[in-house]
């Protein structure tokens, strides 16, 4: 198994390197890990930060719409 972690060890200078990917080129932290947890937690946090914040809490009317934050992650990890 090869990771994007290993890609700048293979690439010596006169070398070629060959990556062939079982699944979607980028690995697991673009697609399964890193990046849709990030996305998905940012809007929590977003809507905690406003809670806190007189001027902005007022603004604050609903509860997190889980199905436009599913689609915000799933469209990070999507192109
Ligand atoms: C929920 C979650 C959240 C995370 N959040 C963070 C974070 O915020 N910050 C952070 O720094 N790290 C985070 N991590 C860890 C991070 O995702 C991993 O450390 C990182 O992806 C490891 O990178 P890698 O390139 O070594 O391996 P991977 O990203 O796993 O890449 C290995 C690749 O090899 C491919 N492969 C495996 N076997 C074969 C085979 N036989 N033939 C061909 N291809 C194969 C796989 O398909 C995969 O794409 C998180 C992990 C998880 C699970």
């Amino acid at each position: 198994m090869v990771g994007k972690y290993d890609a700048d060890r293979l690439a010596h200078p006169g070398l070629s390197t060959a990556v062939i990917e079982q699944d979607r080129g980028g690995g697991e932290c673009s697609y399964w890990a890193c990046i849709p947890t990030k996305a998905l937690l940012r809007s929590t946090a977003a809507l905690r930060a406003a809670c806190r914040l007189p001027g902005a809490r007022e603004a604050v009317t609903d509860a997190l719409d889980s199905t436009a934050a599913l689609r915000r992650r799933d469209g990070f990890v999507s192109r």
